[in-house]
């Protein structure tokens, strides 16, 4: 069957036909094969792609990318921690909703979905609240494509000794990052965002000595983090409960395809200059992007609806 509906989403979107018939065959979620030759070989070069430091593991999360983001929440901030959130989209809130369905104390950074936050109250939040351990903020805000400003926030936070947290669901396969130069903690993504696999599983970066930390601090027994990660690091790639086999095959041929193409730079390359294309291209039209240029990421871009009176008056041009 001919797959000729294109997605143009961030994720799921459109995958290769090879990625797809890599879905062809039927694997056992506790055999050596699944989890010695596709299982471990994933982790190590997720790893590899996220850093280039020593003391960085991976570890893989069946659901799609919430569940990575809420078992990387419960398992590592203990009862007594405080989390910072940077709330600028929607997926910023569901980090902080996370947390409150958690029953996790919480400080809300939201600049509103056009601004980048301030690294003065992100600072003074910092200094003024000793009980802050953890920091989250995502890199690509996928609801407005706004690349926030990681390295900035994160220095800071590592400035006071806290524990960071990285949804880089959207970005994470597309822009280039090096996790350990930045001291991040935890980072998070998916199977379904920049390394073009299909959706059914997400996976965290963490670093190894943190992680460890996340022993029995888990609120939920499918999310624990560190179980879920023990358990793949003690059995060589194997999963606590049925794996999503089929999507994690498609993975591995998707991250192949990632390699090929020539990794993540020559990627970043391919979606800006297709974000820069689109861009002028919808310009040209009358449309106008919601962001400015210079705080937009080349995943996903935001247009405002043409207006009633601008349409009619562009129209009436065609005409
Ligand atoms: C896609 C995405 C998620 C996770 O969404 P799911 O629908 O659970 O896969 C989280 N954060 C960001 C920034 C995303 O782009």
């Amino acid at each position: 069957m001919k797959n000729e509906y294109l997605l143009l989403t961030p994720g799921p979107l459109s995958t290769s036909e090879t990625v797809r018939q890599a879905m062809l065959k039927d694997w056992c979620t506790w055999d050596d094969d699944y989890n010695k030759e596709i299982v471990e070989v994933i982790r190590a070069k997720l790893t590899k792609l996220a850093t280039e430091h020593e003391g960085y593991t991976s570890v893989l999360m069946q659901g799609s990318g919430t569940a990575s983001v809420e078992a990387t929440i419960g398992s590592s901030i203990g009862p007594n921690d405080k989390l910072l959130v940077v709330d600028n989209g929607a997926y910023g809130a569901r980090i902080a909703q996370i947390a409150d369905y958690l029953n996790i104390a919480t400080h809300v950074v939201a600049p509103g979905e056009v601004s980048q936050p301030s690294l003065d109250q992100v600072k003074t939040a910092l200094e003024q609240e000793a009980s802050i351990t953890h920091v989250a903020i995502v890199h690509c805000e996928t609801t407005t494509g706004m690349l926030n400003p990681i390295e900035a926030v994160a220095t800071l936070a590592k400035e006071y000794d806290k524990t960071v947290i990285l949804d880089a669901m959207s970005s994470f396969g597309g822009i280039p990052i090096d996790i350990g130069d930045l001291g991040i903690d935890f980072m998070i993504s998916s199977a379904n965002k920049c390394i073009q696999g299909v959706p059914g599983f997400g996976f965290v970066v963490a670093k190894q000595s943190e992680l460890e930390k996340c022993k029995g601090r888990a609120r939920s027994l499918s999310l624990d983090l560190y179980d879920q990660w023990h358990c793949m690091q003690a059995n060589h790639g194997k999963w606590r409960f049925t794996s999503p086999t089929h999507t994690v095959r498609a993975f591995y041929q998707a991250l192949i395809e990632l390699e090929q193409e020539g990794g993540i730079s020559a990627r970043h390359q391919r979606y800006q200059t297709n974000q820069t294309t689109l861009v002028q291209g919808m310009r040209s039209l009358g449309f106008r992007t919601l962001l400015n240029d210079d705080l937009h990421s080349p995943i996903i871009t935001s247009f405002y609806s043409p207006e009633h009176s601008d349409y009619q008056s562009k129209s009436s041009m065609t005409d």
